[in-house]
């Protein structure tokens, strides 16, 4: 079995005048150093600067004090900086595929994922935020005599801390709406892809956001993440189910609100009436992207007895089509993990599925003759409840397959997880696929599609059920969950108390005799 493949080469060093110019969109530089390395050839990058308790007071004070102003101006002032980010990262989106691919040593297709992602939710936000944010009338108590209004308040500063897998699309998507709704923005990306997160500071920076507004701290979460959610008044979080439980104590301490994007074991059903070719084709993007390191990405199979030959023949001959590299073009379709500890996990996994008895359909090794952490696009057969991956997350290209007989079990094994993130159903009757979805525990469910319709679609609310997380992204909530709403509510002529005179118990009569009046009338 053999996977195609390209030696990767080693990628330009990003010019140091660029690096020092995104560094200046980050309050760092009291806490010593850390030397980050390009996945796909162990080449160093950069010497990245770490933050001090000093230097996250510093981005703080700053950042409250350029939010104070920003949250006086037009909704129509900051719509307009989404809308010219958007020109500039799709304009200038050579400059930001690199950065991604050489920091992540992803391919250059799953890199332009993330440039779609900005665009999309920059045009989304920049047209509808101007709806979500107007001041909303109200029924009064009483009708006319009280007047009431909603407003949206911004929380203040928001603290966005993202992971490496998608560090364009993760820093930037959850922080534009952050932005144009009238807060100032704290990122902490992971240092791995902090100079994603700077370009995109920097770009915004270009596009008319006042600087100061929006600057990231850098430093592992580990060390930096409690001081950064310590001062912050609201964090969006993404990351790992186990660092979730760590983040939303840390801000349930504070009573601060926090949103939680974490992992997924995703199940793909393929049904007995699914266009086969078309499934088998598209699955590969479904699994494979970012080499598996995409919390949408499918790891669990489920194919329908009467089509599963045919499904498998077709998915392993386009699983062993797949062609491996990191190069700064189009040319290969997966590129290598990120970092030596996914690589341990992805062996860790297959090693122990094999010793029980699963079979390696494709794939199945590490490539170190092209870099560091290649490992073959992997599809495992006869996997069992006692292997790690039945359950267990790998956040790799590791997709295991299994025969089912029916919908019925189909559904009862793609909710057999406590994972709820994304799923996949496959069927050429829509209303089909629409009621196996319904039944499916997870936040988005594709039909014919692996995880980008739904993901894509950024008017529609994206997040997990279960311990995949709480609080969504994309679509109203994922712009409101950064404000905090104020009722004002005016009495005029009359106050909501007995008259002068009227006694307590008169007053009681007649409000009683008023709600009756008021549910006879069907008036709310
Ligand atoms: P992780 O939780 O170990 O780390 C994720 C990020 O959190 C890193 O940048 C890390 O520095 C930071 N972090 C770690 N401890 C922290 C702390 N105490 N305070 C603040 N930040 C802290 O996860 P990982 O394994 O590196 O990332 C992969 C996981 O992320 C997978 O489970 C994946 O499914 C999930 N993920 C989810 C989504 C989503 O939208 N639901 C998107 C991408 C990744």
């Amino acid at each position: 079995m053999t996977t195609a493949a390209r030696q990767a080469t080693e990628p330009a060093p990003l010019p140091s005048a660029l690096v020092e110019r995104l560094l200046d969109h980050a309050v760092a530089g009291d806490a010593p150093p850390v030397a980050i390395f390009a996945p796909a050839t162990g080449a160093k990058i950069a010497d990245l600067p770490q933050s001090s308790t000093a230097d996250i007071d510093r981005a703080f004070a700053t950042a409250r004090e350029a939010q104070r102003e920003w949250a006086e101006r037009s909704v129509g002032e900051r719509t307009a900086v989404l809308r010219d980010l958007h020109d500039i990262v799709l304009t200038e989106q050579r400059a930001i595929l690199d950065i991604v691919q050489i920091e992540t040593g992803k391919s250059r297709a799953h890199a332009f994922d993330e440039v779609g992602d900005v665009a999309v939710n920059a045009r989304y936000y920049a047209s509808i935020a101007h709806r979500l944010l107007a001041d909303r009338a109200a029924r009064g108590v009483l009708p006319v005599l009280t007047k009431v209004e909603v407003r949206h308040r911004p929380k203040g500063v928001v603290a966005v801390i993202s992971p490496w897998n998608y560090p364009l699309a993760l820093a930037v998507s959850d922080a534009l709406p952050a932005l144009v709704a009238g807060n100032a923005v704290i990122s902490r990306p992971d240092n791995q892809t902090a100079l994603t997160a700077l370009w995109a500071i920097d770009a915004a920076v270009r596009a008319g956001l006042p600087r100061g507004l929006w600057q990231a701290v850098l430093g592992r979460g580990s060390v930096i993440g409690g001081e950064v959610i310590g001062r912050a008044d609201y964090v969006d979080y993404t990351g790992s189910s186990a660092t979730g439980r760590t983040i939303a104590q840390q801000a349930g301490a504070r009573l601060i609100g926090c949103s939680l994007e974490l992992g997924g074991k995703n199940p793909l059903l393929v049904l007995a009436d699914a266009d086969v070719s078309r499934a088998a084709r598209i699955a590969i993007r479904a699994c494979f992207a970012s080499a598996g390191q995409l919390c949408e990405s499918m790891e669990r199979v489920y194919v329908h007895d009467s089509v599963y030959d045919r499904f498998v023949a077709e998915f392993v001959d386009h699983v062993r089509a797949i062609e491996l590299g990191a190069d700064l073009d189009y040319s290969a379709d997966m590129g290598s993990l990120t970092f030596p500890r996914q690589l341990d996990t992805v062996r860790a996994h297959v090693d122990d599925a094999v010793a029980k008895g699963a079979t390696v359909l494709a794939g199945g090794r590490a490539r170190p003759d092209l870099g560091p952490y290649f490992y073959e696009p992997t599809v495992l057969a006869d996997v069992r409840p006692d292997m790690t991956v039945h359950r267990e997350e790998t956040f790799g290209p590791v997709v295991s397959i299994y025969r089912v007989g029916s919908d019925e079990e189909a559904i009862a094994a793609a909710n057999d997880t406590a994972y709820g993130l994304n799923a996949s159903v496959w069927t050429k009757d829509a209303r089909r696929g629409r009621e196996v979805a319904a039944r499916i525990n997870a936040g988005s469910v594709n039909v014919n599609e692996g995880f980008i319709a739904a993901w894509g679609s950024a008017d529609a609310p994206s997040g997990g059920l279960g311990i995949s997380g709480t609080g969504r992204r994309h679509g109203p909530e994922g712009l409101l969950k950064y404000t905090d709403t104020q009722t004002i509510a005016v009495q005029r002529v009359l106050p909501i108390a007995p008259l002068p005179g009227m006694s307590e118990e008169l007053w009681a009569k007649t409000m009683t005799a008023y709600f009756t009046v008021m549910k006879t009338l069907r008036l709310k």
